[in-house]
C-alpha cells in the first residue's frame, strides 16, 4: 500500500500513579535495593533485553524500534524515580540494542512516559543520539510530548546540546499519553493548547525555525522529525508546509509519520494517497508513513492495546467518521463490480 515500514514495541510496560508520591525513605530503600539487585544478574533487565533483542531481529531495513524504558522492570523504574543512573547492566544492554539495529539499517525510538521518570530517560536519550546520531544520521529518536507546559523549552535545550555536541537530534513528536496519571498543572490547560503547542512545534522543526522555541535567528541545529499523531489536521498540515518549502526550494527539516496499526488508518492511507507531489523539478515529496504494533506475550500486549484504546479516547470518538468512510468506500468497490 506504499507504507514505508512497522514501527515495533515489545509490549511490557509499567504505569505509575503520580497521585502516589515518592517518598524520600521509599526512594532511598529503593536505589539501595536497585543497586544489590544489580550485584547479580537482574531478571527483569535480562527478561527485557531478551525480548528486546528479539524484536530487533524482527525489524528490517527502514523500520524502527519503539524502547519503552520501564519495560525493563522494577530496577530501571526505581533507579529512573530516584534520579539516578541507570543500572549498568541495563546501560550496556541498551548500547547493544542500539548497536544491533544499526547493524540491521533500523533506528530507535525511545518513548516518553510520565514526568516522574521523563528526566531519567531524557539524559539516557541524548547520550544514546550523542554516540549513535553521527555524520547528520539519525538512529535514535527521542519522544517530545506537546501537552506539557514544558516541552518547547526541554525541546529547545535539548536542541542546543545537540549543537553544542555536534550530533542530530532525532525529535519524535506525540501530543502525550498520560494525562490520566499525570499532575493536572503541568499539562496545558485545554485539548486546543495542546493541538496548538504541537503544530507550532512540528511547524518550527520543519521550517528549521526557533521562533516558537522563543529564540530569534539563529540556525537551526540538525534534526530529524517523526509526527506520531493520529490528528488529521496535524498530518496534513505538516505535509501541506514540508511540501511549499521542497517546492521553493528552501531548506525543510525530513518529516515522517507513524499511526498504530488498527488506528486512524484513514489518517495513514490519506498521507499516502498524497504521495508523490511534483515540485519544481527539484524532487518529488511522498509522505512517508509508518504502521506501529506491539508484540509480547497475550497478556503483555492485552494490557497495552488497553491503554492504547484509554489515552486515544479522542481518537475512538472519530470512529463514527472512519465508519462512514469504510462504507463509502465499500458501496463505491461494489458499484464498481457492477459498472
Ligand atoms: C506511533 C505512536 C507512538 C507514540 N508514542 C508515544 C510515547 O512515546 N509517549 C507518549 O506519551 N505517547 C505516545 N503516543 C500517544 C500519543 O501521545 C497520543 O496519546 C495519541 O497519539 C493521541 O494523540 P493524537 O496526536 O493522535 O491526536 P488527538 O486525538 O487529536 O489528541 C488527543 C491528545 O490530546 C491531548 N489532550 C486531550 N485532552 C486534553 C486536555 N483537556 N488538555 C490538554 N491536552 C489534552 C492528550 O495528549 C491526548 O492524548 C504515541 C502515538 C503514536 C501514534
Amino acid at each position: 500500500m506504499g507504507f514505508k515500514g512497522v514501527i515495533l514495541t515489545y509490549a511490557r510496560e509499567i504505569v505509575v500513579d503520580a497521585s502516589k508520591e515518592v517518598s524520600e525513605s521509599s526512594t532511598t530503600a529503593a536505589t539501595t535495593e536497585a543497586s544489590s539487585l544489580e550485584a547479580e544478574q537482574n531478571p527483569d533487565i535480562e527478561a527485557w533485553r531478551q525480548g528486546v533483542l528479539e524484536t530487533v531481529e524482527m525489524v528490517g531495513n527502514g523500520d524502527i524500534l519503539a524502547l519503552k524504558l520501564t519495560g525493563a522492570g522494577e530496577p530501571a523504574m526505581r533507579a529512573l524515580l530516584a534520579k539516578e543512573p541507570l543500572p549498568e547492566e541495563m546501560m550496556l544492554a541498551l548500547e547493544q540494542i542500539c548497536k544491533r539495529a544499526v547493524e540491521r539499517q533500523a533506528r530507535i525510538f525511545i518513548d516518553a512516559e510520565q514526568q516522574s521518570v521523563q528526566p531519567g530517560i531524557d539524559d539516557v536519550a541524548l547520550g544514546l543520539m550523542e554516540k549513535f546520531n553521527v555524520d547528520g544520521k539519525v538512529a535514535v529518536f527521542n519522544t517530545y510530548q506537546a501537552y506539557l507546559k514544558i516541552t518547547p523549552a526541554t525541546l529547545l535545550a535539548h536542541l542546543d546540546i545537540a549543537d553544542k555536541k555536534k550530533f542530530t537530534l532525532g525529535v519524535k513528536l506525540v501530543r502525550g499519553a498520560y494525562i490520566n496519571s499525570e499532575p493536572r498543572g503541568v499539562i496545558n490547560e485545554t485539548k486546543a493548547d495542546t493541538d496548538v503547542s504541537y503544530d507550532a512545534i512540528a511547524q518550527g522543526v520543519i521550517k528549521r525555525d526557533l521562533g516558537p522555541f522563543g529564540k530569534g535567528k539563529r540556525p537551526f541545529p540538525s534534526a530529524d522529525l517523526f509526527l506520531a499523531t493520529h490528528n488529521k489536521e496535524s498530518a496534513l498540515m505538516a505535509s501541506k508546509w514540508s511540501n511549499e518549502l521542497v517546492a521553493a526550494g528552501l531548506p525543510a527539516t525530513k518529516v515522517q509519520y507513524g499511526q498504530l496499526l488498527g488506528m486512524a488508518d484513514g489518517v495513514s492511507c490519506r498521507l499516502l494517497q498524497m504521495g508523490c507531489v511534483e515540485t519544481d523539478g527539484s524532487g518529488k515529496v511522498s509522505p512517508e508513513v509508518f504502521k506501529c504494533l506491539s508484540w509480547g506475550t497475550l497478556g503483555d500486549c492485552l494490557s497495552y492495546l488497553l491503554r492504547r484504546a484509554e489515552e486515544n479516547q479522542d481518537a475512538v470518538g472519530r470512529t463514527r467518521e472512519e465508519y462512514l468512510q469504510l462504507r463509502r468506500e465499500l458501496f463505491h468497490r461494489i458499484r464498481n463490480i457492477f459498472v
